[in-house]
């Protein structure tokens, strides 16, 4: 099936071309594990997801990768600064492996709860894989792409010739460029770690032998050297917030590329930022949100995720709760309404159709959830409509089977209620359409004494037992 992507590499929309026929291998660009992910994180996996899920819904074989970096990520792109890991570890008064694996575990939730696919998913560890990358660097500078500072090994960027082509780089004004080096033995600005000497050995809690000391790995080498591992030099799709181009995405292709003379990967997709108030969702600014903090306010993470779905992924999304209690509304609308579609059906292949032009065309999530409600409202039989609607949720896996299942629950509760309550329910109901409000209270009393309660929403009075 043909699915058009755009590609950041070449600034353009075009027809996926797998290396191997039938098969889509990515991998994702992970969370540093020092802190808990906020909900703009979650942005890059749920997109992850999607990829994942349209791959699958076309027939594709999917394998996929997402690091999990636990060493190494310096607190700025600058390559400098403390390493994210060790701060967290002071801060907490917890070793800097007790850190990552708490955080580690808090991501594996939130993915499950955003219903992110992680069956047959690889997620290693950079800590786990230093041989890899000690190899990596070595062959860089076997191959004179690597030299050695008083401060660790570097790449020489003026060595590889297309250095920047992803993120449009200007390196002549780069080079040129008056920036406070934090370095002065680095050959250019735009060189980068590969390997850092720890200053005093023994003081780092994360540190490993190395041909050129006693050390850790640069932030990028790590994905170099994993994606090479699991999916090796050359593969389909690599993804990341956009954050990732400049620096991070344009270093891992140079030290790649340099080291196998194969391209990376075909598809370089970036995802757009989630904001509030306009300015990108940070630790840093104080401004985020994590996915407890959704929960705790009473709102499905699958509402974020639905609401994650409205907008492209290629857009700033801008993040409000007032936006996402509209989204847990509707998502609840598509769950209410499935309830009442009956089961048996077959999807109908018309509608199918029409979603296979939407998701392939890069992914159009908004798209695809117009024709939910456009189907919905078809005149299909209801059967089919259910079947259509749980084949669509294969993409967009907003989980329409486990929430028309809870409204269904619902309302086999609300069959056990009593007739002579039901009655009574009926009359207050006639009661307030009059607005007749005094009687209606005096039934509502009545109610209760038969060991009911009865609340007024939008879609019609709700009895609950007292
Ligand atoms: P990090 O844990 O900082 O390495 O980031 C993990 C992923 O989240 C990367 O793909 C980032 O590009 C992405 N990311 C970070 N902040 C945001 C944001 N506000 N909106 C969307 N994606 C983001
Ligand atoms: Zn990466």
């Amino acid at each position: 099936m043909a699915i058009r992507i755009y590609n950041t590499l070449t600034r353009d929309k075009t027809f996926f071309e797998p290396i191997n026929p039938g098969e889509v291998s990515m991998y994702h660009c992970g969370p540093t594990v020092y802190d808990y992910a906020h909900i703009g994180n979650m942005r890059a996996y749920v997109f992850a997801d999607i990829l994942r899920r349209t791959f699958a819904w076309n027939g594709f074989k999917v394998k996929q990768i997402i690091n999990i970096t636990d060493v190494g990520h310096p607190s700025s792109d600058e390559d400098d600064g403390e390493d994210k890991i060790e701060t967290a570890s002071t801060r907490e008064h917890k070793t800097a492996e007790e850190v990552a694996k708490f955080y580690t575990d808090v991501f594996f939730g939130d993915l499950k709860k955003l219903n992110i696919i992680t069956e047959n998913t690889i997620f290693p560890r950079a800590s786990e894989h230093i041989p890899e990358q000690i190899e990596l660097v070595r062959i860089l500078e076997e191959k004179g792409f690597a030299y050695k500072t008083s401060k660790g090994m570097y790449f020489d960027t003026a060595k590889f010739p297309n250095y920047g082509k992803l993120a449009l780089l200007d390196i002549k004004n780069l080079r040129e460029g008056a920036r406070v080096e934090i370095n002065p033995e680095k050959r250019n600005p735009t060189d980068f770690s590969l390997w850092k000497l720890s200053p005093v050995p023994g003081v780092r809690q994360q540190e490993w032998e190395s041909p050129w000391g006693i050390g850790f790995p640069g932030w990028h080498i790590e994905c170099s050297a994993m994606s090479m591992k699991y999916l090796g030099n050359h593969f389909d799709i690599h993804t990341g917030g956009v954050d990732h181009i400049s620096v991070h995405h344009t270093n891992e292709i140079a030290q790649s590329e340099a080291a196998t003379g194969e391209p990376l990967a075909n598809y370089w997709v970036h995802s757009a930022f989630l904001t509030v108030d306009g300015q990108k969702m940070a630790k840093s600014l104080g401004n985020f949100t994590t996915v407890s903090d959704i929960e705790n306010s009473e709102i499905s993470p699958l509402a974020f995720r639905y609401f994650l779905l409205g907008a492209s992924y290629r857009m700033p999304l801008n993040f409000t709760w007032s936006a996402l209690s509209g989204s847990e509304k509707t998502l609840q609308g598509i769950y209410r309404e499935a309830s009442l579609l009956k089961e048996g059906g077959v999807a109908d292949e018309e509608y199918r159709s029409k979603f296979r032009d939407v998701i392939n065309n890069d992914f159009n999530t908004p798209q695809a959830l117009a024709l939910v409600f456009d189907l919905l409202r078809s005149p299909l039989s209801s059967e089919t409509k259910l079947a259509t609607l749980f084949d669509f949720d294969k993409v967009l896996g907003i989980d329409i089977e486990k929430g028309r299942s809870a409204f269904m629950a619902k309302d086999a509760k609300e069959e056990d209620i009593p007739i002579p309550v039901k009655n009574l329910v009926d009359e207050r109901e006639i009661a307030r359409t009059k607005q007749d409000f005094e009687r209606a209270d005096l039934i509502r009393a009545e109610i209760a004494k038969m060991g009911y309660l009865v609340d007024d929403s939008p879609e019609g009075p709700k009895v609950t037992k007292r």
